[in-house]
């Protein structure tokens, strides 16, 4: 159809289809909003205190779909293994990473973290300080800095986290390939 036959087309077609020309909406298909600023989605609708929550489950929720494989971007396999610190954001030697074999992105976490939210971990703090579960990771120094960890050996690789408390202590060692290889726990 030329343009004129299109233009003559529309004027003439019933107001009904009239309205189609601009803007066609699919049903069901959400169009974009005008942009405005507006805070981001995870903020939206949420007190500071929700947020904090939502960001802890967000990035809980990445790891461990990263530590079961899959990418949280592509769905790509994922590989466990360890660099030197690549951000500033966590104050230890040795990072815990797991890259995509597909798109090339990167997870990083600490062992202190995959420490901490391990079942095991997670029961031996149930009984012996909760603190550390109320808290947020980040406020949590095994999983930010390196003070609770020993590089126990570089071949095989072995690493090892430690939550120690007035009465007790629960002890974990991580291989290369990020796993949980022995998991200890004294009391006094
Ligand atoms: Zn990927």
């Amino acid at each position: 159809m030329s343009g004129g036959l299109l233009r003559l087309w529309i004027c003439s077609a019933p107001r009904r289809v009239r309205r189609w020309s601009v803007p066609y909406r699919l049903p069901g298909v959400r169009q974009p909003r005008p942009q405005r600023r507006r805070p981001p989605s995870a903020a939206t609708g949420r007190t500071p205190s929700e947020f904090v929550t939502a960001y802890e489950v967000w990035a809980r929720t990445r790891v461990e779909q990263a530590k079961n494989g899959l990418c949280p971007v592509c769905n790509g396999p994922m590989e466990p293994g360890r660099s030197n610190p690549i951000r500033d954001t966590l104050d230890t030697a040795i990072q815990a990473v797991f890259d995509c074999n597909a798109c090339d992105r990167r997870v990083v976490s600490s062992f202190g973290t995959l420490a901490l939210w391990h079942g095991a971990v997670e029961s031996f703090l149930h009984e012996h300080d909760e603190s550390l579960l109320e808290r947020p990771y980040w406020a949590v120094e095994q999983a930010m800095t390196d003070r609770h960890a020993t590089l126990v050996a570089e071949e095989p690789f072995r690493y090892r986290i430690a939550f120690r408390t007035a009465d007790a202590a629960c002890v974990v060692d991580f291989d290369a390939d990020l796993e949980v290889v022995e998991l200890s726990v004294e009391s006094e």
